[in-house]
């Protein structure tokens, strides 16, 4: 073969992709059908189902973007923004500073709410945003921040939200199928998840969910949205069972494997996957304290499925990352922004997320590390 290509069989505890399950990767081999064959079209409304059942949430408007969770994250902005509109994006990292990008390519006002990397958004600090903007169309931030590894409570948030007339809108895309995430029971008004993470499905689709109100601000735009793609109007048609009409050509084999990904968290069951989720994390949190490794975030607000920690003095950061991957076949993130070159990512993500996992790490740190 000219251009032959094997890739190594890496252990990924990277902050995604994450691994993922032979059911799943056997499931992306299978013979391809059209996408508009009654078989897949019974399939869509399955994993429609089951997106529904993993957000807990009755929404009828849920399905999954074809794309990236960067996707769903322009899915639910741009389709509830227009030109004027103000909004308040809370950033505490990347994605609340993506958010922000986005709002504002879509002409919206938004009014920042900035706050130092790794700690959480204070409920004071929304309430004094909403002293200089009463009125938001929306407020937006990020449940699970993955470049800090900060977990935001949501439940009070939501009420002040709620209280000043505003859509909620939540990024879940660390968070979904791996610590607690109740879309009814928390008012969420639009939500956008990814595949790569704690679903350990292939990346590349972004599950997301709009609630009655969300759906009556989209059913009252003015102007059209300026993408064509990511216009709900028409793409939610797509995903409407037998009534649906062609936009675009879902990713079939992706499908495939995520309707397996959903299987397989259902029959864990979403509160035995939180369970394992932070059991594991405990388990890796020991073992790193004990080879001198710091946590970024304080306890309360630590998201189990993505470790951030500083490394113990004299190690070299970027060596010891790239030898567990070149020498173990192990990935582990680095930092991203104001933490690039500090910190590193260790995320236990689906199937990532095992006590295997961690010995592996452990096992790999303890020869390499410089005593
Ligand atoms: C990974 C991630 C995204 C983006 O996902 P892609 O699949 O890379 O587009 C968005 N938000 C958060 C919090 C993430 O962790």
């Amino acid at each position: 073969m000219r251009y032959a290509f094997n890739p190594s069989k890496r252990v990924l505890m990277g902050p995604g992709p994450s691994d993922v399950h032979q059911r799943v990767l056997s499931a992306m081999a299978r013979p391809l059908i059209g996408h508009l064959d009654p078989e897949f079209v019974q399939m869509m409304d399955n994993i429609k189902t089951m997106v529904q059942e993993t957000f807990i949430t009755k929404n009828m408007l849920t399905f999954v973007v074809s794309a990236p969770a960067s996707a769903g994250m322009e899915t639910c902005l741009v389709n509830l923004l227009e030109p004027g509109d103000e909004c308040i994006i809370c950033v505490n990292g990347v994605f609340g500073g993506r958010m922000v990008d986005i709002a504002e390519r879509a002409g919206a006002k938004v009014y920042k709410v900035d706050t130092e990397w790794g700690k959480i958004t204070e409920l004071s600090q929304i309430k004094k945003a909403l002293e200089l903007c009463p009125k938001p169309k929306l407020v937006a931030l990020v449940h699970a921040e993955t470049s800090t590894g900060a977990l935001q409570p949501l439940e009070e948030i939501s009420d002040l939200v709620h209280e000043a007339g505003a859509l909620f809108v939540v990024d879940a895309v660390t968070s979904y199928c791996g610590v607690p995430l109740r879309v009814d029971d928390w008012k969420i008004d639009a939500i956008y998840t990814g595949s790569q993470k704690n679903l350990s499905a292939p990346p590349g689709l972004s599950p997301i969910s709009f609630s009655e109100a969300a759906v009556k601000v989209l059913e009252n735009r003015k102007t059209k949205v300026q993408s064509w793609f990511f216009d709900l109007s028409m793409v939610k048609n797509y995903w409407e069972g037998a009534k649906r009409a062609y936009h675009h050509t879902a990713p079939v084999s992706s499908i495939f494997a995520m309707y397996e990904a959903l299987n397989l968290v259902l029959d864990e069951g979403l509160e035995n996957r939180w369970a394992r989720h932070n059991e594991v994390h405990q388990y890796l949190k020991n073992k790193l304290e004990a080879l001198g490794f710091r946590f970024l975030v304080e306890e309360k607000y630590r998201l189990p499925n993505l470790n951030a920690v500083y490394l113990p003095e004299g190690q070299d950061e970027a060596k010891l990352r790239a030898d567990l991957l070149n020498q173990f076949n192990i990935e582990v993130g680095g930092g991203l922004g104001v933490f690039a070159g500090k910190i590193w990512r260790v995320g236990l993500m689906g199937e990532s997320c095992t006590r295997n996992h961690v010995n592996m790490l452990v096992g790999a740190l303890d020869e390499l590390m410089v005593k």
